[in-house]
């Protein structure tokens, strides 16, 4: 009998089966993958190696204040082993045709940037700062409710409802309306893709969250994303706990109606594993699918709700020469035809072309990295070209569709800009630079991924249905976007 069995181990089982162990609990661990680590991964092809699932971090800082909260959390799970490289500073760049801005930390710079360049909307910008402050503080006592007793809750709900209720009702697309300029619109609404969502559907609270835990600046992962997986999983075996790969929960099994074990497939064979406990990180409709059809209606009734996230389609590049001296950085890259393409580009994923894509290159953000250069090139796709691949499973499959229009069309983005004049680290992005497709490198080594399958929820929807006024319901929640829910013993 465990403690706990959890289903995947992306970082979501895994933090929360180091945070179990480290609690003295006895942990199973099933991952379907021979590999661990879920979403954040690193794999090899030839001489280079490519990184999935983290493109940027809040929250890494090395002080004591809300800016390394995140840090501090890891170093307590994992022992201290992990380390945290910053990005480039401005570390999120959008280009718009010809037009670029660079969006840099902390925010009063990136607030100072936004008013040099867009002077006559002075009253507008510092309006949009005010709301975001507003929004996030309502977001932190949201989240601060859901620890409180019933009571403290009650009244924390009373104090602050209303503004958490605004901020969740307002869209980005409603704030973004005040704006004159398309290009400072665009810019704004330029990261979408890191929530998932289009403007017109994403929360302002959501967007002034994600967005905002950036004013404390950005890191990756020394050595990659597989570095949270190899950290994490030493504390849960160190404790008696295990992992086990290539374990695909069938059922999560109830006993009097209660939480009783897990039957997985392991090797072409059944086995079931009893716990007090059963913590399911493989997305909430894959959870409810494994628990027997009339256990919690009320759940799957709200759950059944839930639309499916957007899918995206990853081109890897591996690069000969030096990407760096041709004007890579560890920024990110958000590339727009146009102004107007932040909101086309949630429009027609099925369309061969894509009008925006994200460009990374996780080689220059990891100081560890061992191999030649690389990119990362997503852009939105449409989920349904891959039903019929059983659940993304098959490999082969996967790849000749992944290889198809969009992902071929998406690989000249990866043609590396010209060179920034001066340091690239901590540089200011000068006016003239854009995305030109001058490169003298050219990709060698190339791979496709599509990433599907987490639950978002239908914004409007939600607020429809949402039992307390002024406050977001949690299990809900987390089963959007992120892929998560769970079911526990009473
Ligand atoms: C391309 C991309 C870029 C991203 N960039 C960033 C970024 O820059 N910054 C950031 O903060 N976030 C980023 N994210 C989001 C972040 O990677 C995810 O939110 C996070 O990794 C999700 O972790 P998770 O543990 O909830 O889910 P997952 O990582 O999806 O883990 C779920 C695990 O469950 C396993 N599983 C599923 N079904 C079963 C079963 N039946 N039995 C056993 N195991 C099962 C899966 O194999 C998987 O390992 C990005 C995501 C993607 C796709």
């Amino acid at each position: 009998m465990w403690d706990v069995i959890i289903i995947g181990s992306g970082i979501s089982g895994l933090t929360a089966a180091a945070a179990l162990s480290r609690a003295g609990q006895k942990v199973l661990l099933l991952e379907q993958h021979w590999v661990a680590g879920g979403l954040t991964q690193t794999f090899k092809r030839g001489e280079w190696q490519f990184a999935t699932g983290v493109h940027y971090l809040s929250g890494m800082d090395e002080g004591n204040g809300p800016g390394g909260q995140f840090r501090r959390l890891l170093d307590w799970l994992g022992g201290d082993v992990l380390r945290f490289s910053p990005l480039a500073n401005p570390y999120d760049l959008v280009h718009i045709g010809e037009f670029a801005f660079g969006i840099a930390h902390p925010k009063a710079r990136f607030q100072t940037d936004l008013l040099a360049r867009f002077p006559d909307e002075r009253a507008e910008i510092d309006h949009w700062f005010e709301q975001a402050d507003a929004a996030v503080e309502a977001a932190s006592m949201l989240l601060v409710e859901r620890g409180l007793p019933g009571w403290l809750a009650a009244a924390v709900r009373f104090w602050k409802g209303k503004d958490i209720e605004h901020f969740a009702r307002a869209t980005v697309a409603e704030a973004l309306a005040a704006f004159r300029d398309p290009c400072l619109r665009a810019i704004l609404g330029a990261r979408g893709g890191d929530y998932g969502a289009a403007a017109a559907d994403a929360p302002l609270l959501e967007h002034a969250m994600v967005t905002g835990a950036y004013h404390a600046g950005a890191f990756y992962p020394v050595g990659g994303p597989a570095a949270l997986a190899k950290a994490l999983v030493p504390v849960l075996q160190e404790a008696g706990g295990k992992l086990l790969l290539r374990a695909d929960a069938q059922s999560i099994d109830l006993a009097d109606g209660r939480i009783a074990g897990v039957t997985y497939a392991r090797g072409g064979k059944l086995y079931s594993e009893q716990a007090r406990h059963v913590i399911s990180t493989m997305g909430l409709l894959n959870t409810l699918d494994r628990l027997p059809p009339d256990a919690a209606p009320a759940w799957r009734k709200a759950a059944l709700d839930l639309k499916p996230g957007p899918a995206y389609v990853a081109l890897y590049l591996g690069f000969e020469g030096d990407i760096a001296a041709a004007g890579a950085s560890s920024a990110n890259i958000w590339l727009y035809e146009t102004t107007d393409a932040i909101d086309r580009f949630w429009d027609h994923p099925d369309d061969a072309d894509a009008p925006g894509l994200f460009v990374s290159f996780p080689s220059l953000k990891d100081p560890a990295h061992v191999g030649g250069d690389t990119a990362e090139v997503l852009a939105l796709c449409s989920a349904d070209a891959f039903g019929a691949l059983d659940g993304g499973r098959s490999g082969r499959a996967q790849r000749r569709l992944c290889g198809g229009e969009r992902a071929n069309r998406a690989a000249p983005a990866c043609a590396i800009p010209p060179p920034l004049a001066g340091p690239r680290r901590d540089d200011p992005l000068p006016r003239s630079f854009h995305p030109a497709f001058t490169t003298p490198l050219r990709p060698h080594a190339t791979g496709v991924d599509v990433w599907t399958g987490s639950e978002r929820c239908a914004a409007r929807k939600w607020r429809t249905q949402n039992p307390h006024p002024g406050t977001r319901p949690a299990t809900r929640r987390t089963g959007c976007n992120r892929g998560g829910g769970a079911a526990k013993r009473n």
